[in-house]
């Protein structure tokens, strides 16, 4: 027999499999709200004007392509440090933090939950329910048995912070709790700084092992204030690791640009660690491409590239902000009694609509209206043009 005689087909990606029935969907005014990529207001996937004129200065002196060190581009490393950490942090100046470039934020992910396995093999994971449907697949793969800890609560649009402390609070000493830092996916909803303390005194209490899942900075308040749960996290003197992605906030999806960081205890600590983590990404991938690195790297360094990209960016959120609101105020124009004015609350490219499967199947079907299943959507895919359409689909099933 074949030596595949027995390998079973693997279960479709749920959100690439609704990509490819909205591709197959004839309908004319069809809507894909399913995607997790920001689109302009033409309902174009951007190339930001930093990441041009920063790859129009490396054509303009093109160089050739060696290998890079295993833990990426230098400047890269110690731009992301500044950006998750700030520029005047304490840890970064005395050396005690270990960054390296990753494939996109999910190779950050990957990176570290393959070093933390080394570290402590009968670690627990604990993930956010719901959370990003890859964060269970990843840990598990990295050989992690992975529960979750509540957070979203359906009755209160909101979250169950009682219920997520509660599981923090029970957990046992070194479970890796995966926390998103800013715009969670899939919900929209993210804690109050108020909250976040109390995640952080029990994450110390308890001593367990936080992992900030950074996908979205910039997304939400502004760099700074994104940023800001981290510095809450090292003031409490807490070893964290954050995985960066530059996918969303440079429109830098297909280059896989990310990063992961390891705060450690001392210089000498996070020197080991980096030799651990090089080791992990040597046995896997050998070192990473140059080119998305380099873009990042040029513009964060460039100061008015870097103008340039806070701009950008900035246009982004405001953007999608305003999306949340005129959504709100045609869902009420339209004659939705129920109050909406949570999806103003959510943060990030995605929310959470409280719209049912039964109601979000309709939505497909009848108007070519794609989102998941769980009701969400992804409001950096609404537009001038489209959200007049999705109002009045969303107000017939409504
Ligand atoms: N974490 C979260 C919460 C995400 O939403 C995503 C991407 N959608 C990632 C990680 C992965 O990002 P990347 O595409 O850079 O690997």
């Amino acid at each position: 027999a074949s030596l595949f005689a027995a390998v079973e087909m693997a279960p479709r990606d749920p959100i690439l499999g609704l990509n490819e029935q909205f591709n197959a969907d004839p309908n004319p005014n069809k809507v894909n709200l399913g995607v997790g990529v920001y689109y302009d207001d033409n309902g174009k996937l951007p190339l930001l004007k930093c990441v041009a004129a920063a790859e129009k200065q490396m054509l303009e002196a093109p160089k050739a392509r060696g290998y890079l060190p295993i833990d990426g581009i230098a400047a890269y490393d110690k731009a992301v440090q500044g950006l998750v950490f700030g520029a005047d942090s304490g840890a970064v100046k005395a050396g005690r933090i270990a960054t390296v470039q990753g494939l996109g934020g999910t190779g950050g992910l990957k990176v570290g939950a393959d070093f933390l396995k080394k570290v402590d093999p009968n670690a627990k994971v604990l993930i956010s329910d719901p959370s990003w449907e890859n964060h269970r697949a990843l840990f598990e793969a990295a050989g992690f048995p992975v529960a979750t800890y509540p957070y979203y609560d359906a009755a209160k649009r909101g979250i169950d912070f009682e219920g997520m402390l509660a599981a923090l609070e029970a957990a046992s000493a070194r479970t890796i709790v995966v926390l998103h830092a800013c715009c969670h996916n899939p919900t929209g909803y993210d804690l109050t700084l108020e909250q976040w303390k109390q995640v952080i005194e029990t994450v110390k209490t308890r001593n367990l092992v936080p992992f900030l899942d950074m996908a979205y900075q910039g997304f939400g308040e502004g760099i700074a204030e994104d940023g800001a749960v981290i510095g809450l996290f090292m003031d409490a003197g807490l070893d964290i690791f954050v995985s960066t992605s530059f996918s969303k906030s440079f429109s830098l999806y297909g280059e896989r640009v990310g990063a992961l960081s390891v705060v450690a205890a001392s210089k000498e600590e996070a020197e080991r660690v980096l030799s651990q983590l090089k080791r992990v990404i040597r046995t896997n991938y050998s070192n990473p491409p140059i080119h998305g690195a380099q873009v990042v790297a040029t513009v964060l360094t460039t100061p008015e590239l870097r103008k340039q990209w806070e701009q950008e960016l900035a246009e982004m959120r405001v953007r999608i902000k305003q999306m949340r609101t005129t959504l709100v105020e045609k869902l009420q124009a339209a004659g939705i009694r129920q109050d909406m004015s949570f999806i103003t609350q959510q943060k990030g490219m995605f929310s959470y609509s409280g719209l049912t499967k039964e109601q979000m199947q309709r939505l497909r079907s009848e108007f070519g209206v794609y989102g998941v299943d769980s009701g969400r959507i992804c409001v950096a895919a609404l537009n001038s043009k489209n959200i007049d359409y999705v109002v009045d689909a969303v107000a017939k099933v409504s």
